[in-house]
Protein backbone atom coordinates (compact mmCIF):
# COMPACT_ATOMS: atom_id res chain seq x y z
CA UNK A 1 0.00 0.00 0.00
CA UNK A 2 1.48 3.15 -0.88
CA UNK A 3 2.00 5.86 1.78
CA UNK A 4 0.21 8.30 -0.31
CA UNK A 5 -2.99 7.05 0.27
CA UNK A 6 -3.12 7.45 4.06
CA UNK A 7 -4.47 11.01 5.37
CA UNK A 8 -5.25 12.52 8.26
CA UNK A 9 -9.34 12.57 7.80
CA UNK A 10 -10.37 14.80 10.66
CA UNK A 11 -8.40 17.38 9.35
CA UNK A 12 -9.21 16.98 5.88
CA UNK A 13 -12.99 16.64 7.03
CA UNK A 14 -12.92 19.84 9.23
CA UNK A 15 -11.27 21.79 5.87
CA UNK A 16 -13.95 20.31 3.74
CA UNK A 17 -11.16 19.04 1.71
CA UNK A 18 -11.96 16.86 -2.16
CA UNK A 19 -9.37 14.37 -3.03
CA UNK A 20 -9.33 12.58 -6.75
CA UNK A 21 -7.01 9.24 -6.27
CA UNK A 22 -6.33 6.26 -8.23
CA UNK A 23 -5.46 2.97 -6.93
CA UNK A 24 -4.12 0.02 -8.91
CA UNK A 25 -5.68 -3.07 -8.63
CA UNK A 26 -2.81 -5.28 -8.04
CA UNK A 27 -2.40 -3.56 -4.69
CA UNK A 28 -5.90 -4.70 -3.60
CA UNK A 29 -5.22 -7.65 -1.58
CA UNK A 30 -8.12 -8.95 -0.73
CA UNK A 31 -10.20 -7.39 -3.99
CA UNK A 32 -7.92 -9.15 -6.59
CA UNK A 33 -8.79 -12.56 -5.26
CA UNK A 34 -12.42 -11.86 -6.38
CA UNK A 35 -11.00 -10.97 -9.82
CA UNK A 36 -10.01 -12.57 -12.76
CA UNK A 37 -7.28 -9.86 -13.73
CA UNK A 38 -5.60 -7.25 -11.30
CA UNK A 39 -4.74 -5.09 -14.45
CA UNK A 40 -5.93 -1.44 -13.99
CA UNK A 41 -6.58 1.12 -11.56
CA UNK A 42 -9.80 2.29 -10.38
CA UNK A 43 -10.47 6.12 -9.60
CA UNK A 44 -12.31 7.61 -6.44
CA UNK A 45 -13.47 10.73 -5.32
CA UNK A 46 -13.15 11.27 -1.93
CA UNK A 47 -15.53 14.02 -0.07
CA UNK A 48 -14.73 15.37 3.28
CA UNK A 49 -16.44 16.98 5.36
CA UNK A 50 -18.46 17.42 8.91
CA UNK A 51 -21.93 17.86 9.59
CA UNK A 52 -24.31 17.58 13.22
CA UNK A 53 -22.89 13.97 13.69
CA UNK A 54 -19.30 14.42 13.36
CA UNK A 55 -16.77 13.97 10.72
CA UNK A 56 -17.79 11.93 7.24
CA UNK A 57 -16.18 11.19 4.41
CA UNK A 58 -18.78 10.82 1.13
CA UNK A 59 -16.62 8.36 -1.12
CA UNK A 60 -17.51 8.09 -5.29
CA UNK A 61 -16.10 5.19 -8.04
CA UNK A 62 -17.10 3.76 -10.61
CA UNK A 63 -14.97 0.66 -11.11
CA UNK A 64 -14.52 -1.50 -13.86
CA UNK A 65 -13.57 -4.70 -12.88
CA UNK A 66 -12.82 -8.22 -15.00
CA UNK A 67 -14.24 -11.10 -13.33
CA UNK A 68 -15.72 -15.12 -14.45
CA UNK A 69 -19.18 -15.30 -14.96
CA UNK A 70 -20.90 -17.86 -13.23
CA UNK A 71 -22.74 -19.33 -16.13
CA UNK A 72 -20.18 -19.96 -18.43
CA UNK A 73 -17.00 -19.31 -16.79
CA UNK A 74 -15.60 -16.66 -19.47
CA UNK A 75 -14.46 -13.71 -18.11
CA UNK A 76 -16.75 -10.32 -18.38
CA UNK A 77 -15.84 -6.74 -17.33
CA UNK A 78 -18.51 -5.37 -14.67
CA UNK A 79 -19.03 -2.20 -13.53
CA UNK A 80 -19.21 -2.09 -10.02
CA UNK A 81 -20.35 1.46 -8.86
CA UNK A 82 -19.62 2.62 -5.39
CA UNK A 83 -21.25 6.15 -3.26
CA UNK A 84 -21.25 5.61 0.05
CA UNK A 85 -21.22 7.77 3.41
CA UNK A 86 -19.02 6.92 6.08
CA UNK A 87 -19.32 8.45 9.58
CA UNK A 88 -15.54 8.48 11.13
CA UNK A 89 -15.25 7.69 15.06
CA UNK A 90 -12.80 7.15 16.86
CA UNK A 91 -12.86 4.00 19.07
CA UNK A 92 -14.92 0.66 18.59
CA UNK A 93 -17.23 1.97 22.04
CA UNK A 94 -18.59 4.76 20.28
CA UNK A 95 -19.60 2.48 17.18
CA UNK A 96 -21.11 0.18 18.77
CA UNK A 97 -23.81 2.66 20.73
CA UNK A 98 -24.65 3.57 16.78
CA UNK A 99 -27.76 2.31 15.12
CA UNK A 100 -27.10 -0.22 12.57
CA UNK A 101 -28.07 1.92 9.58
CA UNK A 102 -25.56 4.01 10.40
CA UNK A 103 -22.53 3.15 8.01
CA UNK A 104 -19.78 4.26 10.15
CA UNK A 105 -16.04 3.14 10.68
CA UNK A 106 -13.27 3.42 13.06
CA UNK A 107 -10.41 5.67 12.22
CA UNK A 108 -7.62 7.10 14.17
CA UNK A 109 -5.54 10.38 13.21
CA UNK A 110 -4.70 8.49 10.11
CA UNK A 111 -6.64 6.35 7.66
CA UNK A 112 -5.86 4.31 4.27
CA UNK A 113 -8.08 5.08 1.63
CA UNK A 114 -6.95 2.59 -0.17
CA UNK A 115 -8.73 0.37 2.33
CA UNK A 116 -11.40 1.72 2.66
CA UNK A 117 -12.18 2.00 -1.00
CA UNK A 118 -11.27 -1.70 -1.19
CA UNK A 119 -13.59 -2.14 1.46
CA UNK A 120 -16.47 -0.46 -0.55
CA UNK A 121 -15.85 -2.07 -3.64
CA UNK A 122 -15.94 -5.38 -2.01
CA UNK A 123 -19.25 -5.08 -0.71
CA UNK A 124 -20.63 -3.35 -3.84
CA UNK A 125 -19.33 -6.74 -5.84
CA UNK A 126 -22.39 -9.07 -6.90
CA UNK A 127 -22.43 -11.93 -5.54
CA UNK A 128 -23.02 -14.30 -8.66
CA UNK A 129 -21.67 -12.34 -11.89
CA UNK A 130 -22.82 -13.38 -15.21
CA UNK A 131 -23.16 -12.04 -18.56
CA UNK A 132 -26.96 -10.95 -20.12
CA UNK A 133 -27.84 -14.43 -21.33
CA UNK A 134 -27.88 -12.99 -24.52
CA UNK A 135 -24.35 -12.62 -24.43
CA UNK A 136 -23.47 -15.58 -22.33
CA UNK A 137 -21.91 -18.78 -24.08
CA UNK A 138 -24.18 -21.10 -21.74
CA UNK A 139 -27.11 -19.70 -23.10
CA UNK A 140 -27.79 -22.52 -25.52
CA UNK A 141 -27.40 -25.46 -22.57
CA UNK A 142 -30.07 -23.34 -20.74
CA UNK A 143 -32.91 -23.24 -23.78
CA UNK A 144 -31.86 -27.27 -24.06
CA UNK A 145 -32.05 -27.77 -20.57
CA UNK A 146 -35.45 -26.19 -20.43
CA UNK A 147 -36.75 -27.96 -22.92
CA UNK A 148 -35.95 -31.11 -21.08
CA UNK A 149 -37.13 -29.96 -18.16
CA UNK A 150 -40.69 -29.11 -19.81
CA UNK A 151 -41.56 -31.41 -22.24
CA UNK A 152 -40.11 -35.21 -21.81
CA UNK A 153 -41.62 -35.95 -18.57
CA UNK A 154 -44.88 -35.20 -20.38
CA UNK A 155 -43.99 -36.90 -23.17
CA UNK A 156 -43.09 -40.20 -21.32
CA UNK A 157 -46.55 -39.24 -19.36
CA UNK A 158 -48.24 -39.51 -22.96
CA UNK A 159 -46.51 -42.22 -23.71
CA UNK A 160 -47.71 -44.53 -20.47
CA UNK A 161 -51.38 -43.61 -21.28
CA UNK A 162 -51.36 -44.34 -24.55
CA UNK A 163 -50.27 -48.02 -24.65
ZN1 LIG B 1 -21.50 -16.17 -19.35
Amino acid sequence: MSAQHVVKPYILAANGSKLQMKFELKDMIRLKTMLSSNLGSVSAEFTFFTDKYGSKIKLKSRAKLKVLCQRCSAEIEIKVPVASEVLLVKTDAELEKLSDETDAITAGDELSLAELLEDELILAMPMLPKHDLVECQARQYIKDAKAEDTHRPFAKLENIWSN
